[in-house]
């Protein structure tokens, strides 16, 4: 529905305001961990400059000083990696996850697709409780009613799609980082810390949730569980190695091209 240029100006305004915010925290591009960052992404970006949309947009790096343990990239392909998350990535593969990730989620636009959810499903939503404020006679229970209809779409639409959307990324990261030669097996490796990391400060801050509560806190996350994403990518990952080995054994152009439309492919789950 929306579309990647009507957002640009709106894009551009956050990240400018972006750089305001984060003003003296911005590493120089000679710190070790800027080369670290940069050296991921420039393999990953050079190594799927095929893909039309790696090309078409202009990739810029920022490492931010901060124990954050985050990064994102903006639609418009600007990338801000919080160095905090070199603590957990504890290798450049593992860094290759977070990162192949994330630039996944700008080239496939998912940011603008969220918003185009969200648009509809608020038009319809709006149409509906006019016509409910007008035939409840009680104010409250319209009122109630209403709230409860929006938080029913969010657990109905929007949520579920943001899941599909994380796993989405998962997957189509996994394929970037594996056709720049990461070793992809330390994505399973990488969520799977992530879980007992989590595990042990629920622990420690006595934080123990049963499996039932587990069950009822996945419907209403944005994101797939630590353990869903690890057993995904486990799932994914003898396929990719197969890929590489075709991308190995065959390092012709014919060959090439193949493997370019098997990523395309693979853009959508
Ligand atoms: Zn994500």
């Amino acid at each position: 529905m929306f579309t990647i240029d009507q957002f640009e100006p709106l894009i551009e305004m956050e990240k400018d305001m972006l750089f305001h915010v984060l003003k003296g925290t911005l590493l120089p591009t000679d710190h070790t961990a800027y080369k670290t960052v940069q050296n991921v992404i420039t393999q990953i970006l050079k190594e799927n400059a095929n893909a039309p949309n790696v090309r078409q947009r202009k990739w810029r790096i920022s490492v931010v000083e901060s124990e954050q343990q985050n990064a994102f990239v903006m639609p418009t392909g600007h990338i801000f990696v919080f160095s905090g998350i070199l603590e957990i990535a504890k290798n450049e593969n593992q860094l290759a996850v977070v990162l192949g990730h994330e630039l996944s989620h700008a080239l496939l636009d998912h940011v603008v697709e969220l918003h185009s959810l969200q648009f509809c499903t608020e038009v319809g939503a709006l149409a509906f409780v006019t016509w409910l404020w007008s035939v409840l006679a009680s104010k409250w229970v319209a009122f109630f009613a209403t709230v409860l209809m929006y938080k029913a779409i969010k657990v109905a639409f929007i949520l579920p799609r943001h899941r599909l959307l994380e796993r989405e990324a998962d997957t189509v990261g996994l394929n970037l980082t594996a056709k720049a030669c990461f070793d992809v097996r330390e994505n399973s490796v990488f969520w799977t810390r992530m879980q007992l990391l989590g595990a042990i400060s629920d622990k420690a801050r006595e934080h123990h949730v049963g499996d039932t509560a587990r069950t009822i806190l996945s419907y209403l996350s944005t994101h797939p569980s630590h353990e869903e994403r690890a057993n995904l990518l486990n799932a994914a990952t003898p396929k990719v190695l197969a890929y590489l080995h075709t991308v190995l054994v065959r390092s012709s152009i014919k060959a090439q091209d193949k493997n370019i439309n098997y990523l395309n492919d693979s853009f959508r789950l």
